[in-house]
């Protein structure tokens, strides 16, 4: 994940530390999470992340692109198609580096091949650590989707795309690439791109984008009561609400946030999670909907969104399998909506 607003966020915080204090509490307390929709198996995204740990350690401690742990975690999520009986795509792409990135696109066909549902999650890290709740976290819940959808009796009703994007810690180059190269027509039949970044993370807030950009104003509201002056909050202000968006977000904010007012827990609706991840290209184009879990808190002067964000310590150790399987819930509660609109 990539915080573009994050100087937007510091100065909120910085303006009002109880505020980010009273963030550090959990939505919800991830033991009590209770399956009462259909989630995927915690235990197999955890063994998936298991595995991309023990890539990054035997490959420079990083799965960053054009690495070795970059490929060496590019060929496990092939194997991992290949293993459910699909037929994985591997597309190359240069980014503003001039490294070459593999996107992996997985195609489970449906019964209405016109329409189709993308479901994108970074796979690669960032140099400095081997990102796995960021976002080894997002590919592993991907994957067990993958196998889930791939061992139903009867396909989906419009066609799923997996996307597993590369370079996102470096321009958000895979999912760009991907999109560039859609045309018009193909744009018109993507009912929805959902993204998954980081939702490994213990004692969650719980972020999904913010459609309406309601919590622009509410932002304004407090950084004016603050004593910001205009001529500082708006440039900060101004860029959230000049986010594209499309006439088919809100529904898909709607279903997210029923999904998780039944089961009783808080979200915070947010611009900059639309402009943090993948969902970039995809903003005003089709429908979007995101999903990340932070925790935020004040190290310093630095913020940090997750526990050891971009950091060597982003490993198994940080992450919560009742957060993946939470998110999973999420996921598949978004999908079968979609599956029937
Ligand atoms: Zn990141």
């Amino acid at each position: 994940m990539k915080y573009l607003f994050a100087s937007c966020v510091l100065i909120s915080c910085g303006l009002a530390l109880s505020g980010c204090a009273g963030m550090q509490k959990p939505a919800f307390s991830t033991a009590e999470v209770q399956s009462l929709a259909i989630s995927l198996d915690s235990s197999k995204m955890m063994a998936h992340l298991d595995a991309f740990q023990k890539i990054a350690t035997n490959n420079g401690a990083n799965r960053a692109v054009g690495t070795a742990g970059g490929l060496a975690t590019a060929k496990y999520i092939m194997s991992e198609a290949k293993k459910a009986g699909l037929q994985p795509q591997m597309i190359a792409f240069e980014n503003r580096e001039k490294v070459v990135g593999q996107n992996i696109i997985v195609e489970i066909k449906g019964q209405n091949i016109d329409d189709a549902i993308v479901l994108g999650a970074h796979y690669d890290s960032v140099k400095s650590g081997p990102g796995i709740n960021d976002n080894g976290s997002g590919t592993a819940l991907l994957l067990e989707l993958m196998h889930h959808l791939a061992q139903q009796k009867t396909a989906p009703k419009n066609t799923v795309y997996l996307a597993f994007w590369d370079s996102e810690e470096v321009g958000i180059a895979g999912s760009q690439a991907f999109v560039k190269k859609l045309s018009p027509e193909q744009l018109k039949h993507i009912k929805a791109y959902i993204n998954v970044d980081m939702v490994g993370t213990k004692n969650p807030d719980i972020m999904i984008a913010d459609a309406t950009k309601s919590s622009v104003d509410e932002m304004e509201k407090m950084l004016k009561a603050r004593g910001m002056s205009e001529a500082d909050y708006k440039p900060l202000t101004d860029g959230l609400r000049a986010v594209p968006v499309h006439a088919g977000d809100l529904a898909l904010e709607q279903e997210l946030s029923k999904f998780f007012q039944q089961k009783g827990i808080k979200i915070k609706k947010d611009v900059s999670t639309l402009t943090a991840s993948d969902t970039v290209p995809f903003l005003g184009k089709v429908p979007v909907a995101s999903i990340i879990l932070f925790n935020e808190q004040l190290k310093g002067d630095v913020l940090e969104f997750a526990p050891c964000y971009h950091q060597a310590c982003d490993t198994t150790d940080w992450v919560d399998p009742n957060s993946l399987k939470l998110a999973s819930e999420a996921i598949l509660n978004l999908l079968s909506y979609l599956q029937n609109q």
